[in-house]
């Protein structure tokens, strides 16, 4: 019993004997068929299944139309530049988020400005956001942190008021609601990423919904060099073979082998997002007592598709850090995580000027927070190992206990 209690950091038994990693994909062998069959056919990329694939995540989401792009980060930068984004801009977005949030809008060589989270939901302040809105705002860039969608109704208030793009990072929240309605349609240009450990993956990969066709045909194009061939956009017609390079684009196209792929995992997403819901839930249930952890806070808004599962710390009612602990899970075998540093912490942020006191609820969470495995394919017993593992370091540190 007591070898069973005394923490593996401690030179005891780990609660598991093999390594159960924060999130992964998972693939079956309908999508290794779905793959294979691209392979052998005439084309490898931007062929039939791209714009296959395209319009069956618009139909899934309820948006009008899909933008397929080689990753996620590619996908925001190509919403950014179809913003219109550019020198002398302003771009208020959180730091509670993956840098390519905030580095998109520095592609475009305009400035992005961290407005602090609600400190229960973790999610960009919409108060925060207001107080940030100078003459030079041009767009929000809101992020639907762990899949809970941020205040998406009054950011459009604001968007509307202050006529600003509102641009959603929705790469946790592919399969979430919001007031009823999927996550994918309600922003101006809503961003999906399909990188392994999201919801659904084709390796590389991310995607643009939206009901705007203007911002719809600047994607198309942004992504393939700036390259046009529609007759009805060309300046000139030298002959059959001629194409217009009309601005400078990037290749930051997906091939159709990857579309394949995301095809064939689609046809998954809500089982996978059931599972995601489930053991969510589970985790809940069990942490719910535990006095030294908060559990995410969901509002009534939202129905999360969960790409993360964050357990928050009470750090004064425990003996140790958050990275002691962090450590002493380590070593149990339970693949913790944290999400995220704030964005104006990375060096290169510090470099060009940020602030490091900028946004006082984030950089506390930062200090507080760990994520722990939750992807569709874990077993129970994985999610119980888990669940034990939390339990035992917690009651380890416990001050009380
Ligand atoms: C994964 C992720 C991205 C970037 O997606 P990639 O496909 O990896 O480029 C952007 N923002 C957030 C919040 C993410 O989690």
């Amino acid at each position: 019993m007591k070898s069973k209690n005394k923490l593996a950091i401690h030179g005891g038994i780990p609660v598991r004997s093999s390594y159960l990693p924060y999130g992964r994909q998972w693939i079956d062998d309908e999508d290794i068929k779905a793959v294979v069959e691209v392979l052998k056919s005439d084309y490898l990329t931007t062929g039939p299944i791209i714009s296959q694939f395209e319009i069956e995540i618009a139909a899934y989401v309820g948006a009008k139309y899909a933008v397929a792009f080689s990753n996620g980060t590619a996908a925001l930068h190509g919403s950014c530049f179809a913003a219109g984004l550019n020198e002398g801009d302003e771009v208020i977005t959180t730091p509670m988020t993956f840098a390519a949030s905030a580095n998109c809008i520095i592609y475009q060589g305009a400035k992005p400005i961290f407005a602090d989270i609600e400190p229960n939901t973790y999610n960009i302040s919409p108060q925060s956001i207001q107080s940030l809105i100078t003459p030079k705002t041009k767009a929000i860039i809101p992020v639907d942190f762990t899949g809970q969608p941020a205040d998406l109704n009054d950011i459009q208030i604001l968007a509307n008021k202050y006529d600003l793009i509102v641009i959603e990072d929705a790469a946790h929240a592919l399969g979430s609601l919001y007031k009823g309605r999927k996550i994918g349609s309600i922003s101006d240009m809503t961003m999906f990423s399909f990188h392994p450990v999201k919801h659904i993956t084709t390796g590389e990969g991310g995607v643009i919904t939206t009901n705007n066709k203007r911002y719809y045909e600047k994607l198309i194009q942004f992504r393939s060099h700036g390259i046009t061939r529609d007759q009805g956009k060309l300046i000139e017609n030298h002959g059959p073979w001629y194409y217009e390079m009309q601005f400078l684009g990037f290749n930051y196209r997906l091939s159709d082998i990857q579309a394949a792929l995301g095809i064939s995992q689609l046809k998954k997403l809500n089982k996978f997002v059931q599972r995601r819901r489930l053991i969510a839930e589970m985790y809940n249930k069990a942490f719910k007592g535990i006095s030294e952890i908060t559990v995410p806070y969901q509002t009534e808004d939202s129905n999360s598709s969960w790409h993360l599962y964050i357990i928050r710390l009470n750090l004064n009612k425990l003996s140790a850090g958050r990275k002691e602990i962090f450590e002493a899970l380590l070593k149990e075998n339970i693949g913790v995580n944290v999400h995220y540093i704030p964005v104006h912490k990375l060096p290169y942020y510090k470099q060009i000027g940020y602030e490091q006191d900028l946004c006082p609820n984030a950089e506390k969470l930062y200090e507080e927070t760990i994520t722990i495995p939750l992807f569709p394919s874990m077993t129970e017993q994985d999610v119980h190992d888990v669940i034990t593992a939390v339990k035992k370091v917690i009651n380890h540190y416990s001050i009380e206990g």
